[in-house]
C-alpha cells in the first residue's frame, strides 16, 4: 500500500477486521451493474471518506492522481482510494465497467478495462478454462 501512497500497513487485528469490512464494502459496489445505484454508493463513500486528489510523481512514471485525504488508518485510506478510483472509472466508462468472475468457482472481481464486448472473466485463464469445460461438455 505504501507504494501506492497509502500509510504503511501495520497488520494488528483491528486492522485485519476493518480491512475486511473495507473489502466487503468495495466489493458491494462491484456487485452493482446499476449506474445510478452505484454513483450514489460511491458518493456516500467519498462523502464519509473524503478523498483530496492530487497529481503527484510516481518514481519512473508519469504523474498520476491519487487520493492523499488524512487517513493514516489502512481501511479509510484504501476505501477513499477505491472510491476515488471506481469515481473516476464510472465517469469516463459512463457505467459500470466492472464485475465479478463469471467462472465456477472463481470470486474474483475485475475492473473491464475492455473496448469491445463486455469483459465476463476476471483473467484469460478463466475465460479458457469455461471454454474448455464448454467444449468437453460438447463432445459427450
Ligand atoms: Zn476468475
Amino acid at each position: 500500500m505504501a507504494a501506492h501512497g497509502g500509510p504503511p500497513l501495520r497488520l494488528t487485528e483491528t486492522t485485519a477486521g476493518e480491512m475486511r469490512e473495507a473489502a466487503a464494502t468495495i466489493a458491494k459496489i462491484l456487485d452493482l451493474d446499476d449506474e445510478d445505484a452505484a454513483a450514489e454508493a460511491i458518493n456516500a463513500l467519498l462523502d464519509r471518506y473524503p478523498a483530496r486528489p492530487r497529481l503527484e510523481r510516481v518514481p519512473e512514471r508519469r504523474w498520476s492522481l491519487r487520493a492523499t485525504a488524512p487517513h493514516d488508518a489502512p481501511a479509510p485510506w484504501l476505501l477513499s482510494t477505491a472510491a476515488l478510483a471506481l469515481a473516476l472509472w464510472l465517469s469516463e466508462r459512463g457505467y459500470c465497467a466492472w464485475g465479478r468472475c463469471a467462472a465456477p468457482g472463481c470470486d474474483r472481481y475485475f475492473v473491464d478495462t475492455g473496448r469491445r464486448s463486455p469483459q465476463r472473466y476476471c483473467s484469460t485463464r478463466c475465460g479458457t478454462r469455461v471454454r474448455v469445460a464448454a467444449h468437453r461438455d460438447r463432445g459427450r
